[in-house]
């Protein structure tokens, strides 16, 4: 979990490598839990609470795109994607593919 102030939290235990053990498995995308990493950032909505935005402070920005291509460099051939592309969800209420482009991911 990225923080607002950029401070990345472990929330379940990983060895940190390409596969997902059973003892590392979390819920974040159902039918795809068994095979994923899921990254989630504080926000994501207007101060309403349900209307979808990208609230990602520059703190959030910075850790996400480190994170993403530390990553990204040591398994380049697994798949980054939003929740949205695999459910009907507004989540993570930004353009995953057009993010990935702009930090210098092409997948
Ligand atoms: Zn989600």
């Amino acid at each position: 979990m990225i923080h607002l102030n950029g401070r990345v939290e472990r929330l379940v235990e990983n060895n940190e490598d390409d596969v997902v053990d059973p003892w590392e498995v979390t819920n974040g995308a159902k039918g795809y839990n068994s095979t994923s990493r899921h990254i989630v950032y504080v926000g994501g909505c207007t101060k309403d609470g349900v209307t979808p935005a990208d609230t990602r402070t520059p703190e959030q920005l910075k850790a996400m795109r480190e994170y993403v291509l530390d990553f990204h460099r040591r398994f380049p051939d697994v798949r980054i994607v939003g929740h949205n592309s695999l459910a009907a969800k507004a989540c993570p209420s930004f353009d995953v593919p057009q993010w990935l482009k702009e930090i210098g991911i092409n997948q």
